[in-house]
């Protein structure tokens, strides 16, 4: 993420298994825009402010094909991802949601995945993510489709 100045915009965060926001499945980008770019930054505000590992347009009543994942360590803005590949081999980790206050669900992800994203220039990019990083994506990617944790609970 580039930061462009010391001010700082938390967005509210919409809650709640039910909120139609949340459950809608979001539109991909055509045009990335200084106010798209703007509202990235302002999204990984928001994630900071709440010490999420991500957040997605629609937490934010957002209904933009686009979200902030921690990979390796880094926030990243991902624009239109798509996760292209998934290991078979999966793994169960309880979750949290940033829309979800109080609640962790063991929710399986697989280990491995492929994911592509245009990047906050327009540049198309790749990569492999394995672990955490991998986990991140599915939860911020099943955002984007309306999908939640909630959705995995036995
Ligand atoms: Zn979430």
């Amino acid at each position: 993420m580039a930061y462009y100045g010391p001010e700082v915009a938390l967005l509210p965060i919409i809650t709640g298994a039910d909120a139609p926001i949340l459950r809608t499945k979001t539109k991909s980008v055509t045009r990335i825009t200084k106010e798209l770019v703007k509202l990235l930054k302002d999204m990984d505000e928001t994630r900071i402010g709440s010490e999420g590992a991500g957040i997605a347009a629609p937490q934010v009543g957002r209904s933009e094909r686009v979200c902030i994942a921690m990979i390796n360590k880094v926030p990243v803005a991902l624009i239109n991802p798509e996760i292209t590949w998934k290991s078979e081999e999966t793994d169960v980790q309880q979750e949290g949601c940033l829309s979800l206050p109080g609640q962790w669900i063991d929710v399986p992800r697989a280990i491995e995945i492929i994911i592509s994203f245009k990047n906050t220039k327009g540049a198309e990019q790749e990569m492999k993510l394995r672990g955490w990083s991998a986990r991140v994506v599915q939860h911020e990617v099943d955002h984007l489709d309306g999908k939640l944790i909630v959705d995995y609970a036995a």
